[in-house]
């Protein structure tokens, strides 16, 4: 594809609209227009803050048809889909215009001598540089926290998504959010580069794969800024012989096939026991079947497009990889002639190490399901992976469980149920899978300063 911001349609594959990048000039001025208005909202009232993100709120659920239209247009989300992921934003921001306050309470520490407190303040300028897979709800995690703070933030989205990102420009406009509070940059890598260098910059997020964490994480150590990564995940599904089946098929299907399977904590690796193996493919292919690819702009389509043609075809050579070196396809993975980056719902297994697909995030609509031998061998090839986001465990014996939940490396478990985020569960994970939790008191505490104050 031509880089630069622009809108593809993915359903036909045809570059409807170009965005030139800000210029550096442009930048540098909106960086100091960015650090005034966070000097200024050290002294306004946290109640005003909050009452803007409760404004943003609203504002999100009165334009969700028009949000969701152009998720539709220039990420291919089924527009069901792409609702429920507005109305998931709206929540993230009310919940801070909410129980965000409280947050920023200080809280005293006992200290030898004095009265000593901790109070939660602002650091300054922070960055957010956001994918493309969930637009609205992947930059709410990272802006309402940090406006409730007082913090002012500048959002670098993904090039596939420009006019999303100007949405979420207009709607904290229109809720009266001060001018240089947010502010939305077209920017080069380079220009993130510099934007981390610069010394108004106090902190950068980063929500993306593993290559651009490294990458950021590093401009970041150099420069001295806190980074938050939330990169990939290949999350385990554990099925073991007491789940109740169609409860495992209905979750694992609708968690690894919905957004196209592009999401950080789909159900990527659906790890099975023998014992019930042969039962559970059967049914899980039969399900995988039912997700047919269709319109995203149908209300009844769940399987829409993946998002742009370059992450079809690279899907399509980890798939290739796995199938040269004899992994079994039950359903799909030929990649359908026509217009549009669609590809099929997949189940595969046989999926081994030397294979890219056994380490590698799949981000797309492909299943590989894993027979183990026992629980703890299910453990076991959950945890052998880089990656430590989320995981799920499908069985009815409590004990077992909490065993399995507690054995998981990651940063989130679900029993009978897969993570789904919401504004006061923390997200995020461990090993490769990135540094730092989002949402709830955590996602307000990571771009804080921790300030002691204490009296003689
Ligand atoms: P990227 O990680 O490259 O993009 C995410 C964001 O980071 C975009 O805004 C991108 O900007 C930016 N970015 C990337 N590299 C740099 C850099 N060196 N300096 C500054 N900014 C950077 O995702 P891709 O779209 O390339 O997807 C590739 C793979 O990443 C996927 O197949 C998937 O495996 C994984 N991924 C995982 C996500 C998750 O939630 N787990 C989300 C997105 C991707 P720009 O668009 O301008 O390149």
């Amino acid at each position: 594809p031509m880089p630069g911001y622009a809108t593809t349609d993915p359903t036909t594959c045809t570059r409807i609209l170009e965005f030139r990048l800000h210029s550096d000039g442009e930048v540098d001025s909106r960086v100091r227009k960015a650090q005034a208005a966070y000097r200024r909202s050290t002294e306004s009232d946290v109640t005003e803050r909050a009452a803007s993100l409760i404004r943003t709120a609203r504002l999100y659920r009165k334009n969700a048809e028009r949000l969701a239209a152009l998720s539709v247009l220039e990420i291919g989300k089924p527009v069901s889909q792409a609702m429920a992921e507005v109305e998931l934003a709206a929540s993230i921001y009310e919940y801070y215009g909410t129980a965000g306050p409280a947050m920023l309470a200080d809280e005293p520490v006992t200290a030898e001598e004095g009265r000593a407190i901790i109070r939660t303040a602002p650091i300054g300028v922070v960055l957010g540089v956001m994918p493309w897979n969930l637009p609205y709800y992947q930059a709410a995690r990272f802006v309402a926290p940090n406006l409730l703070l007082g913090n002012s933030v500048l959002l670098k989205h993904a090039e596939c998504c420009p006019q999303q990102a100007l949405e979420i420009a207009i709607l904290l406009r229109d809720a009266g959010l001060p001018s240089g509070r947010f502010t939305n940059l077209f920017l080069s890598h380079r220009q993130v580069a510099d934007l981390v260098a610069d010394p108004l910059v106090r902190g950068v997020s980063l929500t993306g794969s593993e290559r651009a964490g490294v990458a950021i994480g590093e401009l970041a150590g150099k420069h001295v800024k806190k980074a938050v990564l939330e990169l990939g995940g290949s999350d385990p599904f554990i099925v073991l012989p007491s789940a109740d089946l169609t409860l495992a098929v209905d979750v694992g299907t609708a968690g690894r096939f919905g957004n196209a399977g592009q999401t950080c904590t789909s159900a990527k690796r659906i790890i099975v026991h023998e014992d019930i193996w042969d039962e559970f493919l059967l049914s899980f292919v039969d399900k995988a079947a039912s997700w047919t690819t269709g319109d995203p702009a149908d209300p009844r389509t769940r399987l829409g497009p993946m998002a742009s043609r370059s992450a079809r075809n690279a899907l399509e050579d980890q798939v290739g990889d796995a199938i040269g070196k004899g992994a079994t396809v039950h359903l799909g993975g030929v990649v359908p002639d026509g217009p549009g980056s669609f590809y099929p719902a997949t189940v595969m297994s046989d999926v081994t190490a030397g294979m890219r697909a056994y380490r590698e995030e799949l981000f797309g609509p492909v299943a590989v399901l894993y027979r183990a031998r026992s629980t703890e061998h299910a453990i076991e090839i959950a945890n052998d992976t880089p990656y430590g986001l989320g995981g799920a465990v499908f069985t009815t014996d409590e004990h077992e469980a909490a065993f399995v939940a507690d054995k998981l490396d990651v940063g989130m478990v679900g029993i009978n149920k897969m993570i789904k985020s919401a504004p006061a569960l923390p997200f995020g994970g461990v090993k490769n899978s990135g540094i730092g939790r989002e949402l709830g008191r955590f996602g307000v505490d990571e771009f804080s300063n921790k300030k002691l104050i204490h009296n003689a």
